[in-house]
């Protein structure tokens, strides 16, 4: 059996991945807070986890697997939107509109996200779902020592359990106070005590506790919604590296608080942050942009899903349109070549090898270019299709075998003949918005008419010329 090493962030070392039970290996992977569309930053973890879950499933069967990601549906931003409606004249209750965005935000994401060849996890627990749970485990730890109740709020105290608080993101709990922006409130004991629980207004969402109408914190839910789904004990606990303190730091201090005898999760993995051109993607340095909307600009999906696995997970990845340009290319190529096969089937042993040491996409993807060389159209499509860049078909928009071109440049040309014995071109003029709006550039010169796929071309498009 292929043996798989992961850089493991709780003893910053690269590790054998030996799983708690190789019948069930489980792995839970921190998931969006579901107020807006989904930037591209956000989709690196999932494709990230996505990768590791396509290998444990290689590896262990797929059937003996169990992928978890959340959604945060309880939230300030979606409570905001959700009033803006109301204000604006939106029928229904506040709750209603609360869950009316929660719902849309939650369709769009798995959309954008299947759109990057991402598999979805088998849970995807919704944390209003565990409200019941995250009020036992907060009452399970104020009966333990290591939380308490304070007008309307429910704290974990970090002294409590002061030695292992900060071990993940290598700090001690006194490092923390000195160099942290804290929110002091009057009733923390320490100023590093973090919320489990806060009251809530009669609008806004909320829910009966011991300490009266709230909602949980954001952190708990992520221990009681894992606790419930995988365990006291599992195997692998991912998210992006902005999230490993507080985030994370907080979940272990309540998993392993509430649950001494678990190990809560053995292994942690993290990804590194993305950026665009080179600079931290940003509202306010105009380079924001959410999944959809490149989406939308006819960058495909397996284009997005290509860059990515060029960069390793542990390093800061760049989003360029020169990467994306070259990626786009070098998939026609590799489709073109992976048609020729057909089915699924296993990939080149060499992917997995890459894939099994820490995640090395990059190797990955120099495999697939040694593939390509050796014209092995078998090794080439299944190995495409094990990364999650190809399914059974080749995508529309690299399908040129498909659709013949040169027919439509014999239209073009003919209605140009026309158009000039007419003195009408709208015909003409129609046709090449069409073509070019399908992904074509259009050269037109006294030797004839040419069509050539450039970027973003979509064959499908061309049925309706
Ligand atoms: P959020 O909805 O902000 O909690 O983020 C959801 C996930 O996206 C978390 O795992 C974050 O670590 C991750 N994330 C947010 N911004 C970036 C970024 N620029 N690059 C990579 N991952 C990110
Ligand atoms: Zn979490």
């Amino acid at each position: 059996m292929t043996t798989i090493k992961l850089h493991n962030t709780r003893t910053r070392t690269k590790e054998d991945f030996v799983p708690i039970d190789p019948d069930n290996v489980r792995m839970y992977v921190c998931g969006p807070t579901v107020y807006d569309r989904a930037h591209l930053g956000n989709a690196r973890p999932v494709v990230v986890f996505d990768v590791l879950y396509r290998l444990l499933r290689h590896v262990y069967g797929a059937d003996h697997v169990t992928y978890v990601r959340n959604f945060t549906d309880v939230d300030d931003k979606i409570n905001a939107t959700a009033l803006a409606r109301k204000q604006a004249g939106a029928e229904g209750t506040l709750e209603q509109l609360v869950q009316e965005r929660s719902d849309e935000t939650i369709g769009w994401y798995l959309h954008d996200m299947g759109a990057l060849g991402t598999l979805e996890p088998n849970e995807m627990p919704r944390a209003t779902q565990f409200i019941a749970q995250m009020i036992a485990m907060i009452e399970d730890l104020i009966a333990k020592g290591h939380a308490y109740a304070a007008e309307g709020h429910v704290l974990f105290a970090v002294d409590s359990w002061k030695e292992s608080y900060g071990k993940l993101s290598g700090r001690s709990v006194d490092d923390m106070i000195a160099g942290a922006r804290v929110e002091v409130a009057p009733y923390k004991k320490n100023p590093m005590d973090f919320v489990l629980w806060k009251p809530s207004t009669d609008e806004l969402p909320g829910w009966d506790s011991p300490w009266g109408r709230g909602r949980p914190g954001w952190h708990i839910e992520c221990s009681a919604m894992s606790y419930e789904l995988l365990g006291e004990s599992f195997d692998i606990h991912g998210g992006g590296n902005d999230l490993m303190f507080p985030h994370h730091e907080n979940e272990i201090a309540q998993s392993k608080c509430a649950h001494p005898h678990g190990e809560f999760a053995r292994v942690w993995l993290h990804n590194e942050m993305l950026q665009v051109e080179g600079k931290k993607m940003s509202k306010s340095l105009g380079n924001f942009f959410t999944v959809h909307d490149l989406l939308e600009q006819g960058v495909p999906g397996e284009v997005i899903r290509f860059v990515f696995l060029q960069t390793h997970y542990r390093k800061p990845m760049d989003w360029t349109e020169k990467k994306a340009r070259e990626a786009e290319r070098t998939l026609r190529k590799f489709y073109a070549q992976a048609a020729q096969g057909v089915g699924y089937g296993e990939p080149h042993p060499q992917i997995v090898n890459f894939l099994a040491d820490d995640l090395n996409t990059a190797g990955a993807i120099a495999e697939l270019h040694q593939l390509s060389i050796a014209d092995d159209v078998v090794g080439l499509r299944h190995s495409l299709q094990f990364l999650g860049l190809l399914g059974k078909d080749v995508p529309s928009w690299a399908d040129t075998a498909s659709v013949d071109l040169s027919a439509h440049a014999d239209r073009l040309a003919k209605a140009r003949v026309s158009a000039m014995e007419n003195k009408d071109f709208s015909e003409v003029d129609r046709l090449k918005a069409a073509y070019v709006a399908a992904g074509l550039e259009v050269r037109m010169s006294k030797e004839g008419v040419e069509l050539v796929p450039g970027a973003g071309f979509d064959a499908a498009k061309l049925e309706e010329v």
